[in-house]
């Protein structure tokens, strides 16, 4: 096969191999994460999630159902309803009742409005008027016109700082069921806030509560999503288009968004006794990046594994390549070069010899009636022959001399630097030793001579013309009774 057409199939084999197993260790890889991502993904949006959202839910009603059937107790409570249909008259028994009711129970707050004198009573005594026009009392009218006995409100306590505060607001009915008022206990959020704070901190999500209006209305310390503050709509904050688009307005359920270039995963619940929505929030990011960073690693693994194995497989077949191109250029049976091997050495040879303008001689050998050896020994005697020919031709030989075995029993050789008379003596001087050289053969010894034939080159030589020459030579000197050295002067002359 030619040079350049094995390199490049040697490169096609290292490049298919390298698109193999790239593609398919990326593939397995991929797979895997994938797989692992999935299953991370729906852990997360299917069981994760929900259940944060269940046991803050499960909490905030534990909180509510306490101070409910303490204000429902209030509202019936007969001292209550007596103390108002007789006119309101010993404030301190209101507020004596009231501080028992909120010391005994531990709540926040407790308070009665009465509807006749429209006075706000808390443990502390009479707070305020309330008033149809401030809007901080619009709470009284609301719970005075509903159907249902109570409702549950969170609000700022005017009487505790305006801390934020869920109010069960009780009617109160006289015994013809007629409405006299509102009362019931607060309950500070504090115990929710850190609840979410715990949740937030332990478990990597944001959990906040978001009204039907998309506006936050509680949260963390540390505020909700991208650190808004209560009153602030999740829908006006910056890098929330996506989930706007998937979620136009608060709606039970779980999704999926982008915001800040991160993917979200996001559960929503409706709180039907608060008429709020629990939003519990996590991030991919951290979720994924065990996932990601085994991607990473899987790569990188493979990358070196394609490496090694390119590595390996490009030495195997460099070497093998080297061994078939040494094979090719080398006789089996002498070791010497074959002629493709001399093709190489000689033509450099020669065009170094002429550019230096320095002498050089071919010499062609053939074995004398090597025919009738083969026929009287047999083929292994010839065999044996040529072989130790070919190492007395190397012990006469320059490392520099270039030698070849030329086919069958003729052999070439260039005598670099040589003039005529010193390429001569070399020629004589293998003449005579295979002359006298008993070749041992299977317990016997055989003896065969050589003839030789000698060409100058000359400064219009080419290697063909050369060779002819010495091939000339060599017909002389067989011509003229074989074991001999004749030159191409000789032959011409
Ligand atoms: P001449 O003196 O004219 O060169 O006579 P020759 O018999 O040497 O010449 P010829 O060309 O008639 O015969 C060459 C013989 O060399 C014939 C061939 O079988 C033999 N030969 C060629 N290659 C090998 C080889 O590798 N091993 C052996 N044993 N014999 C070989
Ligand atoms: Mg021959
Ligand atoms: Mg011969």
């Amino acid at each position: 096969m030619p040079f350049r057409s094995s390199i490049t199939s040697q490169r096609s084999l290292m490049l298919t191999l390298l698109i193999l197993l790239g593609s398919g260790f990326m593939a397995t890889s991929l797979l895997s994460y994938n797989a692992s991502r999935d299953s991370i993904r729906n852990n997360i949006v299917n069981t994760e999630l929900p259940l944060t959202s269940d046991t803050v839910y499960s909490e905030i009603q534990k909180d509510l159902v306490r101070p409910v059937l303490i204000s429902s107790m209030m509202a019936r409570d007969t001292f209550m309803r007596d103390w108002v249909v007789n006119g309101e008259k010993d404030t301190d028994q209101m507020t004596r009742y009231l501080k028992e009711v909120m010391d005994h129970y531990g709540a926040y707050t407790s308070f009665f409005v009465s509807n006749a004198s429209l006075t706000y009573y808390q443990a502390k005594g009479v707070l305020k008027k309330i008033s149809a026009t401030e809007p901080r009392d619009t709470w009284y009218y609301r719970v005075r016109d509903m159907a249902a006995p109570y409702e549950i409100n969170v609000d700022p306590d005017m009487a505790n700082k305006d801390s934020l505060t869920f109010f069960i607001n009780y009617k109160v009915m006289d015994y013809n069921d007629n409405f006299i008022g509102a009362a019931g206990v607060g309950l500070t959020v504090d115990a929710v806030i850190k609840l979410i704070d715990r949740y937030q901190q332990r478990y990597q999500r944001s959990v906040y509560f978001v009204d039907n209006f998309g506006r936050l209305v509680l949260t963390g310390e540390e505020g909700g999503p991208q650190g808004a503050t209560v009153g602030q709509s999740i829908y006006r904050l910056p890098d929330m288009e996506d989930l706007k688009n998937k979620l136009p307005k608060p709606i039970g359920g779980s999704y999926e968004y982008e915001s800040q270039g991160q993917s979200h995963f996001l559960n929503v619940r409706y709180i039907p006794e608060l008429n709020w929505y629990l939003f519990v929030d996590k991030r991919e990011d951290g979720a994924l990046t065990a996932v990601r960073q085994s991607l990473y690693l899987n790569l990188l693994i493979c990358l070196i594994v394609t490496g090694v194995v390119m590595l390996l497989l490009h030495r195997i077949v460099r070497r093998f390549q080297f061994k078939i191109a040494t094979q090719a250029t080398l006789d089996s049976l002498t070791g010497l070069p074959n002629r493709r091997g001399f093709d190489v050495m000689a033509m450099r040879a020669l065009k170094q010899a002429q550019r230096d303008g320095k002498p050089l001689t071919a010499v062609l050998l053939d074995l004398d009636n090597f025919k009738q050896l083969n026929d009287t020994h047999g083929h292994l005697a010839g065999d044996a022959v040529l072989m130790g020919f070919a190492d007395d031709l190397k012990s006469c030989l320059r490392q520099s001399d270039i030698i070849c075995r030329w086919g069958g029993e003729e052999f070439i050789i260039l005598l670099k630097d040589s003039d005529r008379e010193g390429a001569r003596r070399v020629a004589e001087s293998i003449r005579v030793l295979v002359e006298h050289h008993a070749y041992a053969f299977s317990g016997s010894t055989l003896n065969v001579t050589v003839s030789l034939g000698l060409a100058q080159l000359q400064a219009d030589d080419s290697l063909q013309s050369l060779i002819a020459r010495a091939d000339r030579a060599l017909y002389h000197a067989k011509q003229s009774g074989r074991n001999r050295v004749s030159d191409d002067i000789a032959q011409l002359a």
